[in-house]
């Protein structure tokens, strides 16, 4: 009878190891997985669906816009440095290394650390790349397929398999005090190859409000946003722009806790120095960092601040 109990003790503790186990190694059907790629970049899964925002693996020793960042002065950056002059050449093994598949390219606007990787992502998967004008112009450029091309203005609510997207008219950061840099629109009718200044126009900048069933995921590209726009939406997820730029705008944080109605979960994105490699130390943008958390935790008190690690997996509570 004793050596009875103790096997059933043992199937037992058995039983909840491996459930256990089961529970941390796979994801749950449907649960929504986030990752941040650097810079604005993030790939959002709902494990049938992947949606990548402004992905930008390439992180290129490019030029820095004015007011943006200290360029090529790194110290003991033995990369090539880029001027604007050169030959957009987006980094296809760091690429290949973290992107496999993708339904859906969402990006706010047309600024090399958004656009660049886009159209050897979008020739590579087949994803659908939603953007402006501008966005299209450049997959055009480079020969993605017209089938592939959704272009939208801001305004528009589409209904997709297993999600919907809602389409937000923003404004781009308030970079060098205010004064927009490159703000055109990239033309019709280029060819590959381009310089990087031909896939920098900026060309209008949107946000995402991303559906899924059990959750909202409201996605900036940078630092700045129309309150208009964006006063009643509900989004459980925020990825709001972090970088220092958003010091130029009035009440940066507190109006967007209190437009949004507190979101639950907020993730600060385009804080790093995009033009480091993903190994070199991002301590000074980290450092840089703390004051937004600040800002969120006064505004917000009760919002979970997550920082993201490259590549690292955010699984959003079921
Ligand atoms: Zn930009
Ligand atoms: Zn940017």
């Amino acid at each position: 009878m004793k050596s009875c109990l103790l096997c059933f003790a043992f199937t037992l503790a058995a039983l909840v190891v491996s459930t256990t186990h089961a529970q941390e190694s796979a994801a749950k059907p449907d649960q929504v997985i986030l990752k941040y790629l650097g810079a604005a970049g993030w790939e959002i899964t709902d494990g049938t669906t992947t949606i990548l925002i402004d992905p930008y693996l390439s992180r290129i020793n490019g030029p820095a816009p004015p007011g943006g960042g200290s360029g090529h002065s790194i110290a003991g950056d033995t990369r090539r440095a880029y001027k604007w002059t050169d030959i957009a050449t987006p980094d296809i093994a760091a690429i290949d290394a973290h992107i496999q598949r993708a339904d859906f390219v969402l990006v706010t606007h047309t600024h090399y650390d958004h656009i660049l990787d886009v159209p050897h992502i979008a020739l590579k998967t087949h994803a659908a790349v939603i953007g402006t004008e501008s966005t299209e112009n450049v997959m055009r450029a480079y020969g993605v397929p017209e089938d592939q091309l959704i272009t939208v203005r801001g305004g528009e609510d589409y209904q997709f398999r297993g999600f919907s997207l809602r389409v937000i008219p923003s404004i781009h950061s308030p970079l060098d005090h205010k004064h927009y840099f490159s703000s055109a629109t990239a033309p019709p009718g280029m060819k590959a190859p381009l310089t990087l200044q031909q896939i920098h126009p900026e060309g209008g900048t949107l946000a995402y409000l991303i559906r899924f069933p059990e959750h909202q995921i409201l996605a900036f590209g940078g630092m700045n946003y129309i309150e208009r726009e964006i006063a009643g939406l509900e989004p459980d997820v925020v990825l709001v722009g972090a970088g220092a730029s958003r010091k130029e705008i009035y009440d940066y944080s507190g109006r967007l806790m209190r437009d949004l109605h507190y979101p639950a979960l907020v993730l600060p994105t385009h804080w790093d120095n995009f033009l480091l490699s993903y190994e070199a130390s991002q301590q000074p943008a980290l450092e840089a960092l703390q004051s937004f958390l600040q800002e969120i935790a006064v505004a917000s008190p009760k919002t979970k601040v997550i920082v993201p690690k490259y590549f690292q997996p955010i699984p959003l509570a079921k």
